[in-house]
């Protein structure tokens, strides 16, 4: 039998299991500023040492040894081991818990949190320690300042191209924890529906756009992703 191609996208709801916080309080705000209003290129021109330190915690948090992958990155780096090529895996998050769960080639298309941004050269650099404006890249000589390897509001998320071509050629689409709010990526299933591609929502509250997916799995992703492909290898074999 034919393999099919499986395009999966997941967002926050995924990693909302792995002990990760959200870094608001009870006001909603980090530090007196609302997120949004420190994940701009607007923010880091104003106040970069903001934007760094909140990215260093970020980062330091998904250190920590509490924070680790949980069944439905498990489940879906299994999925990838058994089709391989045939998956493709997007996500909106900035953690590595799909890639600690065992996946590889993940399209991180807002960024990561462990890597930095050259401002000369644009390279993305795997790093794990803090940074700030007295951090240098080691690909310019002389070193020039670094950035978060983030996504910010306003800027083009990453990997358009080939999240397109992986969508038009899929013969499943599956999101899996994410709003349906934050465009591009809520627009995917609209581009899945498009061409006929059977699209499949696994979410613990139904996103905005649920009406668009042909099938809805509805639970904390940690039991409802296992499930659906448990159920759906059965359909393989
Ligand atoms: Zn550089």
């Amino acid at each position: 039998m034919k393999q099919p191609k499986i395009v999966i996208l997941t967002g926050a709801g995924i990693s909302a299991e792995s002990g990760l916080a959200t870094f608001r309080d009870n006001n909603g705000l980090w530090e007196d500023h609302q997120i949004e209003d420190v994940a701009t290129p607007q923010a880091f021109l104003r106040d970069p040492e903001l934007v760094y330190r909140f990215y260093n915690a970020r980062r330091a948090q998904l250190q920590r040894a509490d924070v680790q992958p949980n069944a439905a990155h498990k489940s879906i780096a299994e999925l990838q081991q058994r089709l391989g090529d045939n998956v493709t895996i997007i996500t909106q998050n900035v953690d590595n818990l799909h890639e600690r769960g065992g996946s590889h080639n993940v399209l991180h298309m807002h960024g990561t949190l462990l890597s930095y941004r050259c401002l000369s050269s644009h390279q993305q650099v795997y790093y794990t320690a803090p940074y700030d404006s007295n951090t240098r890249c080691h690909c310019c000589d002389p070193g020039s300042k670094v950035r978060p390897d983030i996504v910010w509001f306003g800027e083009t998320p990453k990997y358009m191209q080939t999240i397109m071509t992986a969508l038009s050629q899929a013969d499943m689409f599956i999101a899996i924890g994410t709003s349906g709010q934050v465009y591009p990526a809520a627009g995917f299933v609209e581009i899945a529906r498009d061409s006929n591609v059977h699209s499949v929502e696994i979410n613990l509250q139904s996103a905005a756009n649920k009406d668009l997916f042909d099938e809805t799995w509805q639970g904390p992703a940690s039991e409802t992703v296992p499930a659906f492909f448990n159920t759906f290898l059965k359909t393989l074999s």
